[in-house]
C-alpha cells in the first residue's frame, strides 16, 4: 500500500511529501486501513518503526475531512482564570495520551508538522513545567491534544477547562509503560472519556510489549469482542 492508495486527504499528501516520507513503514501500512475503516486497533510497535505517523497519518486525515463539520463553535463557552490571558474551554477531537515529556513533545513536533495548512490546532501538557502556561496554549485552541496522564487528569478534573465531549479519537501510545509506572487508574479513568458517551471514541492501543496490564486495558476498554488479546 502506497501513501497515494491510502485514500488520504491531499493535504495530508502534500504534508507528507514536505516530511519526505515516500514510503509507508510496515505499520504505518497495517494502521492506514484501519483507521480508514473505523476500527480500533492494538498495535506493537517499536520506537523508530514509524508509530508516531502511523496514528497521526490515518487520523489527521479524516479530521481534516470533517475540520468544518467539526469546527468548534464560537466562542466557546469559557473559564477566566487569573493569570491566563484568555478564556479556556479546550474540547479536542484527537487525544493522544504517552508516558513521558520527551515523547510528548516528539509527537508535537511531528503532529504540527502533518497540521500544516489545516485549522487543526496541536496542544501539548505534561507535567512538571508551569500549569498557566499550558492553559494559555489550551486558550489559544486545541483540537489534537498530546498529554501525559497525571497533567491531564489534573486538567480533567478542573471544572470548564478540558472537555473529552468532541473527542473522536484516542491514541494509546506506550501503553507498557505508562501501566509499568502505575498509571493504571488514571489510564482506565481517561479511556473512560470523562462522563461522556464513548461509543462515538475509536481507540489506538501502541505498545512494544503487551503484559497483563496493557492486554487487560485493551480488552476492556477497545472493540475487539471476537478478538481478545490472551
Ligand atoms: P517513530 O517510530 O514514530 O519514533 O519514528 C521514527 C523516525 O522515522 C522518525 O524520525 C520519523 O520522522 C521517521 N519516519 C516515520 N515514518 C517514515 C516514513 N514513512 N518514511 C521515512 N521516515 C519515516
Amino acid at each position: 500500500l502506497s501513501f497515494a492508495e491510502a485514500g488520504l486527504h491531499p493535504v495530508m499528501l502534500d504534508n507528507i511529501k514536505l516530511a519526505g516520507y515516500r514510503v509507508p513503514t510496515p505499520i504505518q501500512a497495517y494502521t492506514m486501513p484501519a483507521v480508514h475503516q473505523g476500527y480500533d486497533l492494538v498495535a506493537c510497535a517499536q520506537t523508530g518503526s514509524g508509530k508516531t505517523a502511523a496514528f497521526l497519518i490515518p487520523i489527521l486525515s479524516k479530521l481534516m475531512g470533517k475540520a468544518k463539520k467539526l469546527a468548534a463553535p464560537r466562542p466557546n463557552p469559557a473559564t477566566f482564570i487569573p493569570g491566563v490571558s484568555q478564556a479556556v474551554r479546550a474540547e479536542p477531537l484527537l487525544l493522544i495520551v504517552c508516558p513521558t515529556r520527551e515523547l510528548a513533545t516528539q509527537i508535537f513536533d511531528e503532529t504540527r508538522r502533518f497540521c500544516y495548512r489545516t485549522m487543526l490546532r496541536p496542544c501539548c501538557i505534561y507535567g512538571g513545567s508551569p500549569i498557566p502556561e499550558q492553559l494559555n496554549q489550551l486558550a489559544k485552541g486545541c483540537d489534537v491534544l498530546i498529554a501525559t496522564p497525571g497533567r491531564l487528569c489534573d486538567f480533567i478534573d478542573r471544572p470548564h477547562i478540558l472537555s473529552l465531549n468532541r473527542l473522536r479519537y484516542m491514541v494509546i501510545d506506550e501503553a507498557d509503560e505508562m501501566v509499568g509506572a502505575d498509571w493504571d487508574q488514571e489510564l482506565k479513568k481517561i479511556m473512560s472519556g470523562g462522563d461522556q458517551n464513548t461509543s462515538q471514541i475509536k481507540y489506538l492501543m501502541f505498545s512494544a510489549t503487551f503484559n497483563k496490564a496493557a492486554r487487560d486495558l485493551a480488552n476492556h476498554h477497545l472493540a475487539m469482542d471476537h478478538c481478545k488479546i490472551r
